[in-house]
């Protein structure tokens, strides 16, 4: 054991596992501060020696030994994102309060250091003349603008005051985050008797006595983990129970008290739009879009409508369709406006009548294991991978698997952990992080191999029995995966453009590309095998499947674009200060757009984290739009080829989009894979929105 390892402190040591991943098994809350604050000394020791050095600024001496410098602390604070995420306590939840500020401001400390920007900027300004190859030149570029988004290029009270700004913003972003979680944990609907059971099927049942379990509760319980309370909203024929869930659902982040978001929201509205303004831009939304793919607010807003006009008319029909059958089996209730906690349970009531289709049919096909065996199949046979489960590999709970995943030649390509469980102490929804970024530039030149992760919510089964997953939860798994495979597959020089480092309205790209896959009839066949006889799933299923696939599409379609639109318009303000009752102002806003009654939205604005919990999509949460263009388009090149693993298509598929992270741009990128720009009515198609009438 070293030095530092013995003075109890193994983040610090040389991490000697197995591809030198973290100790996990020795690390306690109380470690991280201390390393973290270490590695932020030495990174600023290292940027400090950078702008102090004697020679003239090269690309060498200046972005490339940039791109190497910070590495110990990127890796430690990876670990304590990664735990903070998915298995996080009322420990480490205070230390995440108290190093939020600290590293905002060691990132705007980095990112304005006068000496070296004044390096940066001088190489910048001859990067034409400097005979860079393309990647190359893109990292310089990209470094360069890091700085001015950071603020570097500010006079002096103005930058003291981004840097104050970002510290603020994040402690408010992980008091969001943090919030939501406790709104979550501190809630369940327990289910007592068969009459609170009613309509559930089976694995609901299992799962909620699961929750319960879990909980340390009797009986069975309804959580606010998305894949529990999804279903009970779908199945439970209490429309009275299914309120109460609704109602805490959506009222996550609103209640009186310690964890009420509504002044966190307004507050990082104020500070944002502040922000902006020290930028130079009349909103926040301007600011963020001035570094994506789309640009500007007006190429955003032009896709969301032509959206969103052809799915409202689609989604008001279908309510009357739902109505129609609500009327004739409840007449006590016929004339009244379908409540939006009723909207899912008519939805598959319709469903099993007009496709026969069923969950507690369609499940036993899709058993966790086999799920997970079949996105590492597609990736066989689409790039070469193969992974191997390592269960001597350290993890940072039970639930995580961890693989070595090999190239076809045998190579190391890197390390995959999965983590699929909802449980307490996690975050809800699914992600992907890396521990570690795949790069070649390093200190001693030895390649550095990826480390990524990936998280899911799923209901875990009762105890000896399988986990069985929806065809929207495999989707899910796959979709996860796809992102998994953008980090591992990443074959830069740089490590600033590694993996899912992109422009964020492409990063979604290679994940709902790959979603396509577990659609396909050819996999469901291969791999969609009942957990107890094996059977393969029957083509008459997948038939009706198939036939299904856009059936209530319009009611997803218009909650996502709702979503879209609401944070747009937010983060478009001009006003100084946040609307005074944020309800009101969403509320206002959705009806002047048109939202159909009871349809609702993704996401309310309290418990919104993908904008409020950090600041990545913030005026973002357009990019699943964008990148679905790019990848319905992108998916039909495997059609027009002639199959979905079309050897030629997705060797383009793997070259110019999962292995070429941030190094090409990606219009450029997109080009060269497909052959061309990207074309929108492939994504309209695929969400049934063109040349099919609206029924009257
Ligand atoms: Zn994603």
């Amino acid at each position: 054991m070293s030095a530092a390892a013995d003075a109890g402190q193994p983040l610090l040591a040389p991490w000697t596992a197995a591809h030198a991943l973290p100790p996990f098994g020795q690390l306690e809350p109380a470690h991280y501060e201390p390393a973290i604050l270490a590695a932020m000394q030495e990174h600023r020791a290292e940027i400090a020696a950078l702008g102090a050095q004697a020679a003239e600024p090269g690309f060498d001496n200046t972005c490339a030994a940039f791109d190497r410098a910070g590495r110990r602390l990127a890796h430690t604070v990876a670990v304590f994102n990664t735990v903070c995420a998915s298995a996080t306590n009322e420990a480490l939840q205070a230390v995440q309060r108290r190093l939020a500020a600290p590293l905002a401001a060691h990132h705007s400390a980095i990112h304005t250091d006068a000496a070296f920007f004044a390096r940066l900027d001088a190489l910048h300004a001859r990067r034409a003349t400097l005979g860079l190859d393309a990647a190359a030149l893109r990292l310089l570029e990209r470094q360069h603008l890091d700085f001015l988004r950071s603020g570097a290029r500010l006079p002096e009270p103005q930058r003291r005051r981004h840097a104050e700004l970002m510290q603020a913003l994040a402690e408010l972003h992980t008091r969001f985050g943090q919030n939501v979680l406790r709104d979550e944990a501190d809630w369940q609907l327990p289910l007592p008797d068969a009459a609170a059971m009613a309509g559930l099927p089976a694995f609901v049942r299992a799962a909620a006595r699961q929750a319960a379990l879990e909980r340390g509760l009797p009986g069975a319980v309804i959580t606010l983990s998305r894949s529990l309370v999804v279903p009970f909203l779908t199945f439970s024929e209490r429309a009275d129970l299914r309120e109460q869930a609704w109602r805490a659902w959506v009222g996550r982040g609103e209640r009186d008290g310690a964890t009420d978001n509504r002044p966190v929201v307004r507050e990082i509205l104020r500070l944002r739009h502040e922000l902006a303004q020290l930028m130079g831009h009349a909103c926040y939304a301007d600011f963020a879009l001035a570094d994506t793919m789309a640009g500007t607010r007006e190429r955003v807003d032009a896709l969301l409508q032509a959206v969103w006009q052809r799915a409202v008319p689609r989604a008001l029909a279908d309510r009357r369709e739902l109505e129609a059958l609500r009327d004739a089996a409840l007449p006590a209730q016929a004339g009244q406006p379908l409540a939006p906690w009723d909207w899912r349970y008519w939805a598959e009531r319709v469903r099993r009548e007009r496709y026969a289709l069923d969950d507690a049919e369609i499940k036993p096909y899709f058993e966790l294991g086999r799920v997970v065996q079949a996105a590492f199949a597609c990736a066989g046979r689409l790039f070469g991978l193969r992974f191997e489960r390592r269960d001597d590999l350290p993890v940072y709970h039970p639930d995580v698997v961890a693989y070595e995943v090999f190239d076809a030649d045998g190579a190391l390509r890197g390390v995959f952990l999965q983590d699929n469980f909802a449980r307490a102490g996690k975050r809800s929804g699914a992600w992907m992080n890396a521990l570690r970024w795949q790069a070649r530039n390093t200190a001693d030149g030895r390649p550095q191999t990826p480390v990524i992760l990936n998280n899911n919510n799923f209901a875990r089964g009762e105890a000896g029995s399988p986990t069985l997953l929806s065809l929207d939860d495999a989707r899910t798994l796959f979709h996860e995966f796809g992102h998994g495979l953008h980090g591992l597959l990443s074959d830069v020089h740089w490590q600033r453009l590694s993996g899912t480092q992109v422009l964020r309205d492409f990063v979604e790209l290679p994940s709902q590309i790959f979603e396509h896959w577990i659609g396909e009839p050819e996999v469901l066949r291969e791999h969609a095998r009942h957990w107890q006889t094996g059977e393969p799933i029957p083509d008459a299923l997948i038939d009706r499947l198939q036939r299904a696939r856009r059936f209530n599409q319009a009611f997803e379609t218009v909650r996502y674009t709702a979503s879209a639109m609401l944070d747009l318009a937010l983060h478009a303000r001009t006003e100084a200060e946040a609307p005074a009752d944020l309800a009101a102002w969403e509320q206002g806003f959705l009806a002047e757009a048109g939202l159909p009654a009871g349809c609702g939205v993704n996401h309310r604005l309290v418990h919104f984290q993908h904008l409020f919990a950090g600041s990545s999509y913030a005026a973002g949460y357009y990019v699943y739009l964008w990148a679905e263009v790019l990848d319905a388009d992108g998916y039909d090149a495997f059609t027009e080829a002639g199959g979905p693993f079309d050897a030629a298509v997705a060797e383009r598929l793997r070259r110019h989009v999962y292995a070429a992270g941030n190094a090409v741009e990606p219009n450029a990128a997109f080009a060269a894979f497909r052959g061309r720009a990207p074309r929108l009515e492939p994504l309209l198609a695929k969400r049934g929105l063109l040349d099919e009438p609206v029924p009257a």
